[in-house]
């Protein structure tokens, strides 16, 4: 049975047909196994299999393209893992295990949405907290560098790479001077190539780009780790998880599985390169129907930092705020089909595709002649 829903929820979000189908297909028996995936042992041969396949995906997926069109993989002096609670457990999991890596527990965080500015104020719980930047009225732009105080002394500076509410997405890696970067990718995960060996640590929820709720990516440096405070819960001990290869206790099984699924469909379909192409065009589609209509869509971020992944507007019609008109706008795009959560923000992670944008682009023009 097709789904009829195009999904622009910003995660949970769409997964990739074919994903649900092999998930649907091996649910009652995983690969001659005789059992699904959600019986089986984290400590089996199956399993190590299934974790082995989803990690060596993930170092051979999270390329970057040099300038000289080198592909690099993740460099072999950083570890991959698969830890639960989130990406709001990382919030806490980042000071826990980094803001001691220097005798002034201090870090630097750029708040340039709410997501940033939660996990800057989870690690005031465990250090000092600079906030690097003037602060922000409205999460629309990234301040510029040049009015950033970075503190040499910090131990890590912390950003978060695509804020999802507010659509503000980086593009650009901020410049640290040597101090380990830190970067919250939840989401915007290999939606385009990312040159890993200039981080400390990454981290991302699989819910937006690679999979569904339950695993969170931690691509961390090695040398980093062992600076844990001792008030660090052991399940988010980066140096206990990455000695016991993610199984220091039972991992999310399942959703490991789907991830390593959508990563197969990721490279089989072109890997990260071909997926920030795509996501340029998915999101220009969107953008350029907002600049092109006059004012009738308003999207308030600065052009300089609009998110691939988030796309966030209002319909403002001949009146500011005119909440009649986008209900109307809303209700029409649900007649068609279209899933959003909270106000008008269109999510366009890697599954969603260029004939899903399209679909409402022309919902978005049709709707814009109907009302002018
Ligand atoms: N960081 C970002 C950028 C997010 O978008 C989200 C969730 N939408 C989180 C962190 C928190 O993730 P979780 O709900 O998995 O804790």
């Amino acid at each position: 049975e097709q789904k009829q829903t195009i999904n622009f929820g910003a995660g949970p979000a769409k997964l990739p047909q074919s994903v649900l189908l092999q998930a649907q297909k091996e649910l009652l028996n995983f690969s001659s196994t005789g059992i699904s995936v959600l019986e089986m042992s984290h400590r089996s041969s199956d399993f190590n299999k299934i974790l082995d396949k989803t990690k060596s995906l993930l170092r051979e997926l999270r390329v970057c393209l040099t300038h000289f069109s080198l592909y690099r993989n993740i460099p072999d002096n950083y570890k991959v893992m698969f830890l639960q609670g989130g990406g709001s457990g990382q919030f806490s999991a980042v000071p826990l295990n980094l803001i001691g890596l220097k005798k002034d527990r201090c870090a630097d965080y750029l708040v340039t949405g709410t997501w940033s500015a939660k996990a800057a104020k989870e690690a005031e719980k465990y250090g000092k907290v600079n906030i690097v930047h003037p602060k922000l009225d409205s999460y629309t732009k990234i301040p510029d560098s040049s009015s950033w105080t970075l503190n040499p002394s910090a131990s890590y500076v912390y950003y978060c790479c695509n804020e999802t509410v507010h659509g503000v997405e980086y593009n650009f890696t901020p410049e640290t001077n040597g101090v380990v970067l830190v970067s919250d990718m939840s989401s915007n995960f290999l939606s385009r190539p990312v040159d890993v060996s200039k981080f400390g640590l990454i981290f991302a929820g699989a819910q937006k780009n690679v999979g569904c709720a339950g695993v969170t990516v931690v691509i961390v440096r090695e040398d980093l780790l062992g600076h844990t405070l001792n008030e660090c819960p052991i399940v988010l001990d980066y140096k206990v998880q990455a000695e016991m290869d993610s199984l220091y206790n039972t991992p999310p099984c399942f959703s490991i599985y789907i991830m390593g699924l959508v990563l197969e469909w990721i490279k089989n379909n072109g890997g990260s390169a071909a997926m920030e192409t795509l996501n340029k065009q998915k999101s220009a589609m969107i953008y350029d129907m907002i600049n092109a209509s006059n004012g009738f869509y308003v999207c308030p971020v600065d052009v300089s930092c609009r998110s691939r992944m988030n796309v966030p507007f209002r319909a403002m019609g001949k009146k500011e705020g005119d909440e009649a008109l986008e209900k109307e706008f809303l209700d029409g795009a649900a007649k068609r089909g279209m899933k959003s959560v909270g106000g008008i923000r269109a999510s366009l992670y890697n599954a969603v595709t260029l004939e899903d944008s399209e679909a409402l682009a022309t919902y978005m023009k049709e709707f814009l002649e109907q009302h002018q």
